[in-house]
């Protein structure tokens, strides 16, 4: 059954749950959507990681974050969810660790039951099945493996953040889904409010260390979030993953695992200078 029934104005008198691997994917996937609700009281959001890893630094010898980032980072989630009106006991933090949700499958596996069963949402947004960034696979799965099992109730719709590929024509993954499929929500009369949201992000949308080259989100990158209309997939857990394609689907998932290994081979690379450079540089210290 292809669950094509879930209108703009159903979505935005429901109780939604959004469940973001890491503090700031919840405004970026939804934050228009969030701000268009009537009642704010009714949106959730669990947070997955504790998001000690972004940003992080790309010469770890050298340059060190904040060890209080994961509190830095629950303290401007407070404040984008107090832009977007949503009451700030409706947010739970799992605090898993950033980068290895993979690694915690169980754990984040029963954690979110636990707290979906106690929220009971209508809807549930989680990060596309084809996302670039291992977390939001691992998140993607824990629910849709949860769903499965009939463990959750409530719709399952997913949301786009790593939706750039190079290796396709246009570069943009959401245009290899067929429209039916996608519920699109017009942002524009709310896009300067999301625009404070996410700017409330300041350790992803600013200069945050002096080591910092360029923010985690680029102003371009900001701005393209904001203007854009937010679209869902509509997912049925009972259907392949790859269903979501109507075409060339084995290319797409070729071109899945290329893309997904060349920023796991970059993040890869920091972790292995963080590794063998830090001891010789304490040594040295
Ligand atoms: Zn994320």
């Amino acid at each position: 059954m292809h669950q094509k029934t879930v209108t703009v104005d159903k979505l935005l008198s429901s109780t939604l749950l959004v469940v973001a691997p890491h503090m700031d994917d919840e405004v970026i996937g939804c934050g228009g959507l969030m701000l268009l609700h009537k009642d704010k009281s009714r949106l959730h959001c669990i947070y997955a990681s504790d998001g000690k890893k972004s940003p992080i630094p790309l010469l770890p010898w050298q340059h060190h974050p904040d060890s209080d980032l994961a509190e830095i980072r629950e303290l401007e989630s407070r404040e984008a969810l107090t832009e977007i009106g949503m009451p700030l006991e409706n947010a739970v933090t799992l605090g898993l660790p950033d980068g290895r949700l993979s690694r915690s499958s169980r754990e984040l596996k029963h954690r979110l039951e636990k707290e979906i069963c106690r929220i009971e949402p209508q809807f549930i947004f989680i990060p596309f099945r084809y996302d670039l960034h291992s977390d939001h696979v691992a998140v993607h799965r824990a629910i849709r493996e949860l769903k499965r099992n009939a463990r959750i109730s409530g719709t399952i719709l997913e949301y786009f953040i790593y939706f750039r590929w190079r290796l396709i024509d246009g570069g943009d993954i959401r245009r290899r889904i067929p429209e039916e499929k996608l519920t699109e929500i017009d942002i524009s009369s709310v896009s300067l409010a999301k625009r404070r949201a996410l700017s409330r992000y300041r350790s992803q949308t600013s200069i945050f260390y002096p080591w910092q080259e360029t923010p985690v989100l680029t102003e371009e990158r900001v701005q393209q979030r904001c203007r854009e209309p937010e679209s869902f997939l509509v997912a049925d857990p009972a259907e392949s993953l790859l269903s979501c394609f109507s075409a060339g689907k084995y290319w797409l998932l070729f071109a899945h695992y290329v893309e997904r290994l060349g920023k796991r081979r970059k993040d890869q690379l920091v972790a292995f200078f963080s590794r063998v450079w830090r001891p010789f540089v304490h040594s040295r210290s």
